[in-house]
């Protein structure tokens, strides 16, 4: 198996078939093999999970995955490096690339018709420049036991943050809707080629079977949220009201109170529970 994180390895391969990094593209390629490594250990992939990995690139992450999981499927957007991950990963029979935009993908259909059997996992280093388009797509297919990205570290941390640090956001309480995250590790800016001007971190999301609060509408509930992170540092009265319109700011009033929350209340300090009990409160009297 070629050890593409070797530079000395990596820079003729590229050279050989004139590749150049398309910065549009979010091509930061590995060049420190212990960290495709930790990432496919630490992402509880075996012989019976079906991995998805986004982005091979030239196939460092790809390697550890064929290596570990029963099957892998790659999408990868840039058609140049195709004669250059025949060389990096075309001994693994178990691994299937598609030659496309992930964002066009189907997610829980490509999901359900290549894993058949098999436990459904994602994997990737990530390109930064759509993270959260991708990080919501495999969040919303709903088909996988287990997500683990690397992202930019204060993506990482704003995904795993607690109500009330300056981290929490509406982006945040989407992913802990659907799964809970644990920061992995980081990786240092000089682990990549081309440099990022950011530090990495490798996050794992394990998606939740059950979801512990009622919630009486999915659509109310994710606009209660965005409404109230909409005006930070101002009541959630505020929020509220411009976010539903049909509220006013006495009918948002109304609900904070009728939810047992001081009229003061911030959103940016309630938790899923809190903006559970808002939105089926707020639900009720939009019918
Ligand atoms: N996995 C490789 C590594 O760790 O060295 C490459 C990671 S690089 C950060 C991101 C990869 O995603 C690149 O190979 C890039 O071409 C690919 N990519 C960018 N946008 C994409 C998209 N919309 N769909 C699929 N792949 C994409």
């Amino acid at each position: 198996m070629l050890n593409v994180c070797d530079i000395q390895v990596m820079k003729p391969l590229l050279a050989e078939h004139g590749f150049h990094f398309s910065k549009a593209k979010g091509q930061n390629f590995l060049i420190a093999s212990w960290v495709p490594e930790n990432i496919a250990i630490e992402s509880g992939v075996d012989e019976q999970t079906g991995v998805l990995e986004i982005g091979p690139g030239i196939g460092p992450l790809t390697q550890q995955l064929c290596l570990h999981a029963g099957k892998v499927c790659a999408v990868e957007l840039d058609h140049r490096l195709k004669p250059i991950l025949e060389k990096t990963v075309g001994e693994f029979d178990n691994l299937e690339i598609i030659w496309d935009d992930v964002l066009k993908q189907d997610v829980a259909a490509l999901v359900k018709e290549k894993f058949a059997g098999l436990r459904p996992a994602a994997c990737a280093n990530l390109p930064y420049y759509i993270t959260s388009p991708i990080l919501s797509a495999l969040l919303e297919a709903e088909c996988f036991d287990q997500v683990t990205v690397m992202v930019q570290k204060e993506v990482a941390v704003r995904i795993a943050a607690q109500p009330g640090s300056a981290d929490y956001s509406a982006f945040t309480i989407f992913c802990q809707y659907y799964a809970e995250p644990e920061l992995l590790f980081d990786v240092p800016a000089h682990c990549f080629l081309p440099q990022p001007k950011v530090t990495s971190a490798v996050i794992t999301l394990r998606v939740r079977k059950e979801r512990p609060w009622q919630i009486d509408d999915q659509d109310i509930f994710f606009r209660t949220v965005r409404a109230s992170f909409a005006m930070r540092r101002k009541k959630l009265s505020n929020g509220l009201a411009s976010g539903f319109s049909q509220l006013g700011k006495v009918g948002a009033a109304e609900v904070i109170a009728e939810c047992g929350f001081d009229e003061n209340v911030r959103g940016e300090t309630l938790g899923i529970p809190e903006f559970a009990k808002l939105a089926n409160a707020i639900a009720a009297r939009l019918k």
